[in-house]
């Protein structure tokens, strides 16, 4: 019974070799109501700055215990203790995104309306497109400040500050549009080693982005 033997050998081989080499652990969490094409813009938009592939979860409502009553908006810090407590622990880096207004409490504001909350060298963020049309952005405008918002809350997640460098996708926007227009989208050099030694643990090294110039070339 030989060829028998022989497929009960091959068949876990081929199960390894169609395996991907480089494990998702990037994920968005979309919560309640997004737009679809709004999130692919986050998604390739992250998978680009950091070279490692993103995956869109399924959405799932926000959670009522994040409800803010007296603004009618959601509590950001109650959001990353949901994407916390429910995300699989696989993903190493959670960004939640909501459509509807997100706050937390910023010096003597009690309840201040933000672009997006990180936890520094936590494991997750959350961002909300709420304020991201302000001052008459078209939707090239909202999407390039999406995709900045999502990869300056996902730096923060990989251990980066606020960074004093101008242009830098780390700098403090201040909860100002405009710093965000400011800003390239990418990170300095500075910040960029951070950010690769997060996105380049041992033995998980995926291909090396194009938008980033070796500083030695
Ligand atoms: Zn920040
Ligand atoms: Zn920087």
């Amino acid at each position: 019974m030989r060829p028998h033997l022989f497929l009960t050998i091959l068949l876990p081989s081929l199960r390894v070799l169609a395996a991907d080499p480089v494990p998702v652990i990037i994920a968005i969490q979309p919560l309640d109501t997004v737009r679809a094409d709004r999130v692919e813009v986050m998604r390739k938009g992250m998978a680009d700055a950091f070279g490692l592939k993103v995956e869109v979860l399924a959405t799932r409502p926000l959670p009522k215990a994040a409800w803010y009553a007296p603004r009618g908006r959601y509590r950001a810090e109650k959001l990353l203790d949901d994407l916390a407590a429910n995300t699989a622990a696989k993903y190493q880096l959670v960004v939640g995104i909501t459509a509807r207004d997100i706050s937390t409490t910023k010096g003597e504001h009690e309840d201040w309306g933000i672009f997006g909350l990180g936890e520094v060298s936590g494991r997750v963020c959350v961002l909300s497109t709420f304020r991201l049309g302000a001052r008459g952005a078209d939707e090239t405008r909202l999407r390039e400040r999406l995709r900045k918002v999502a990869v300056h809350e996902a730096g923060h997640v990989m251990g980066l500050d606020h960074c004093p460098h101008h242009g830098c996708v780390m700098q403090d926007a201040e909860s100002s549009i405009a710093t965000v227009d400011a800003e390239t989208g990418t990170f300095c050099p500075t910040c960029k080693t951070t950010m690769e030694s997060w996105v380049k643990p041992p033995g998980n090294k995926p291909p090396r982005p194009a938008t980033f110039p070796d500083p030695a070339g």
